[in-house]
């Protein structure tokens, strides 16, 4: 590929505000590809579709306490962070409104595998295999929705322009701005402000910034950054409403909260329970940052349980996406006999992720890190990771452009679908796909997250 084309496309993406600033405090572009990821248009349609039944369940299954509390008090009693959590639950109901943002990952199967898969699936609790499986669902500070609409923005400058590609439509930031905007409005005060609860230290805030600009540029509603222990000292409640400077925070948007290095100062727990006792509308609400903790993907992996949510046309769907799951301290009864889901994947490291109730990356194992971690690992702390079986993603080669660096590798690319969900009282009022991410790395790499340069955003366009 041409150098001067590349150096085009690079300083475009920095025109587009494709920014993010790394450790040591360099500003540079955020990592992309400059290879669409082909997708056929039945896939696209099956994926798209998938995304309004994820939000039921993950709406159903967040109005469900008990069933929360069920699965993840057992965790609580061994993990503090998952206890942190579960203790900022208060009893009184402040607010009737849900606004659900979600992002559903998965990877597209490897054909090999996907046949393989399908002559061996004959086991009752699977009903088909699907070419889509699931990797996880994001229910909390969802990113990329910014990033990802300019990402697709450049591809189309690029692409289009010599009628190369046609790259799949997608502006998931005027969606969920959108969805934002009425949100503010239904809580019904007028120069309300939305407040977005932030890490003190964001590197990927242009991801933020340009979702706020957006607020402001189509629908003038004014945002204010603040982290969680700056809450604390700048807000109080006045008559159940959360006050900042004088004015009433219509919605907290979470893009923190998530890992126990959020909580590291009191002040940002005491942060934390302020919002939880007013009534502004939380995005997520503590109930479905719940509802997408690793345990409760684990546990809707069973047919009995999920059924629990959706109706039976639905949960069929959705679990041909979902591959095995287990606890790590459960015994699986197998044609081999008995065998312990840690002493399985103690065996077979290769075959299976470990993960532990944390998001935002980095936190999973991977290989002899397994086997390492398992040899450890107390038996009381078993029950507080998932194992996953591994998803051998499908295959190609990609042009990935990191820090001015072009270079082309063999990558897998992880799609996500946005969902976005709204309720009162419990009834679904609306319920839509809102776009997509896609994310592409070598595929050497295990984990790697876009903003510390190793998976790169990209698009998609129909193969
Ligand atoms: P996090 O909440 O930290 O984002 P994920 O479940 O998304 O956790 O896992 C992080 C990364 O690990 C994913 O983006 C994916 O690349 C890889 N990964 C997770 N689960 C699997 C799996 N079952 N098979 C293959 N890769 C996986
Ligand atoms: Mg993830």
């Amino acid at each position: 590929m041409q150098k001067e084309w590349i150096e085009n496309a690079i300083e475009r993406a920095k025109l587009f505000g494709m920014l993010n600033y790394y450790p040591g405090g360099e500003l540079n572009h955020i990592p992309f590809s400059l290879s669409p990821f082909p997708i056929s248009k039945s896939e696209l349609k099956e994926t798209t579709k998938l995304t309004t039944y994820f939000n039921k369940l993950i709406l159903n299954v967040s109005q469900n306490w008990d069933f929360l509390e069920e699965h993840l008090s057992p965790i609580a009693q061994n993990d503090p962070f998952t206890k942190l959590l579960l203790d900022l639950r208060i009893n009184e109901l402040t607010q009737n409104k849900q606004l659900l943002i979600q992002r559903n990952d998965f990877f597209l199967l490897n054909e090999g595998h996907y046949h393989e898969g399908k002559t061996k699936n004959k086991k009752k609790d699977k009903p088909s295999e699907s070419k889509i499986q699931q990797v996880e669902i994001n229910t909390v500070a969802v990113s990329f929705p910014f990033l990802i609409t300019q990402l697709c923005k450049l591809h189309q400058y690029l692409f289009e322009n010599d009628r190369l590609d046609a790259i799949v439509h997608n502006n998931p930031v005027r969606n969920v701005a959108n969805s934002f905007a009425i949100t503010h409005k239904a809580y019904g005060y007028k120069n309300s402000i939305i407040l977005l609860v932030t890490q003190p230290y964001e590197n990927n805030r242009f991801d933020q910034i340009g979702l706020e600009h957006l607020l402001w540029d189509i629908y003038k509603i004014k945002t204010v950054r603040k982290s969680l222990s700056e809450i604390y000292k700048n807000c109080f409640l006045r008559n159940g409403h959360l006050i900042l400077d004088g004015q009433i925070v219509s919605i907290t948007y979470f893009r923190t909260g998530y890992s126990p290095n959020d909580f590291n100062e009191e002040d940002a727990i005491r942060g934390r329970k302020l919002i939880e006792n007013s009534s502004a509308i939380q995005v997520p609400n503590l109930t479905i940052q719940l509802a997408g903790m690793k345990k409760i993907q684990q546990v809707l992996t069973k047919p009995k349980i999920i059924s629990k949510f959706v109706s039976q046309d639905i949960a069929k769907i959705i679990l041909k996406t979902f591959v095995k799951m287990y606890s790590l301290d459960e015994i699986l009864v197998t044609s081999e006999g008995r065998i312990k889901a840690s002493e399985l994947a103690y065996h077979n490291y290769n075959s299976f992720v470990l993960k532990p109730q944390r998001e935002g990356g980095g936190n999973n194992f991977f290989g002899v890190d397994i086997k390492k971690l398992i040899s450890e690992i107390k038996d009381k702390e078993l029950n507080t990771y998932v194992l996953m079986e591994k998803i051998r993603a499908k295959t190609h080669s990609a042009i990935l452009v990191v820090k001015n660096n072009a270079e082309s590798q063999s990558c897998i690319s992880e799609i996500g679908r946005y969902g976005i969900c709204t309720s009162e009282n419990g009834s679904i009022i609306n319920n839509f796909d809102a776009g997509y991410l896609v994310r592409t790395k070598s595929e050497s790499i295990n984990e790697g997250g876009v903003c510390s340069g190793f998976a790169c955003l990209n698009s998609l366009k129909i193969e």
